[in-house]
């Protein structure tokens, strides 16, 4: 596969699964543009050591993704940089883990706007670029939670059956344009997101970490493995690949096993 020269918009990727998607990006040739919240100096240093290590151009944009005037400006600016944006990963994303009588409207209204508006708002600039270019990738990481819910997670589990919908949308939309859109749904990826869901756990039943993090697994992956960032980003390589360009508004899953019971 070749995707040198192209230009990829990866959201969140100063963190977790957004950042080894970026990685594998750019060791594919691939101009990407970093975007994500963090310590300065640290996204500086990540976005030189990429472009360094890969020889490729990185940039970093700030943009909030619950603002979609900056969500314009993301796209806009990638353009500029690499004259064009062939590749859109939705990846930034935010958990708040209540039931719903306690669950704080403001963590509703931050979820839905970052989880879900935010990737309408990216593709809505986005897809007319791709067009233009008769080829693009857009593709969203859902969730296990895009397909099946779990207690105590209500915004995150709408927003992400929101992106699955949103994607068969937008596939049927691209069909015989050269664009296609599909979506991730990874289960447990031992990221900042989770890990620190396994603190709270561990902190409410009063047992260590470690077994917070065998406990939450043991409940959904009968596999009893995290995917890894790097097995996501190697997902997001394959729907950026020839092989998949037949491919139109599906759900790649990678779960232990968690949506096959
Ligand atoms: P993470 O916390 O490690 O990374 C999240 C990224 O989103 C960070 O770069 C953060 O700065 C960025 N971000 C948050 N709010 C933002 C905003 N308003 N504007 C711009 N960027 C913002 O989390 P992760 O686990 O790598 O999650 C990445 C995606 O994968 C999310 O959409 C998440 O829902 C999804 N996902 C994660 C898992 C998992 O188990 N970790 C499973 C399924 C899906």
């Amino acid at each position: 596969m070749s995707l040198e020269g192209k230009a990829a918009i990866v959201t969140g990727s100063t963190s977790g699964i957004g950042k080894a998607i970026a990685e594998a990006f750019a060791a594919q040739r691939c101009n990407v543009m970093l975007n994500g919240f963090g310590d300065k100096a640290a996204i500086e240093a990540q976005r030189a050591e990429l472009a360094r290590k890969c020889g490729v151009k990185v940039e970093y944009n700030g943009a909030d993704m619950t603002r979609p005037t900056e969500i314009a400006g993301l796209v806009a600016k990638t353009r500029t940089a690499f004259g064009s944006v062939d590749i859109l990963v939705n990846n930034a994303g935010i958990q708040h883990v209540a039931p719903i009588e306690n669950f704080p409207p403001e963590k509703w209204d931050a979820i839905i706007a970052i989880n879900l508006s935010a990737t309408f708002h990216a593709i809505h600039h986005a897809l007319p670029i791709m067009k233009a270019g008769k080829w693009g990738r857009i593709i969203n990481i859902a969730s296990t939670h895009g397909l099946v819910a779990s207690a105590q997670k209500v915004a995150y589990v709408a927003a992400k059956h929101g992106i699955v919908g949103l994607t068969k949308v937008v596939g049927m939309e691209c069909a015989d344009t050269g664009v296609t859109c599909n979506a991730i749904c990874p289960g447990w990826v031992l990221t900042p997101l989770v890990q620190a869901q396994i603190e709270a756990r561990a902190r409410e039943q009063g047992i260590p970490v470690e077994q917070a993090r065998r406990n939450l697994l043991a409940e959904k992956q009968p596999q009893l493995q995290f995917t890894t960032p790097e097995q996501i980003a190697g997902l997001a390589l394959f729907l950026a690949s020839d092989t998949a360009s037949n491919m139109q508004g599906a759900q790649l899953v990678s779960d232990g096993g968690w949506t096959a019971q």
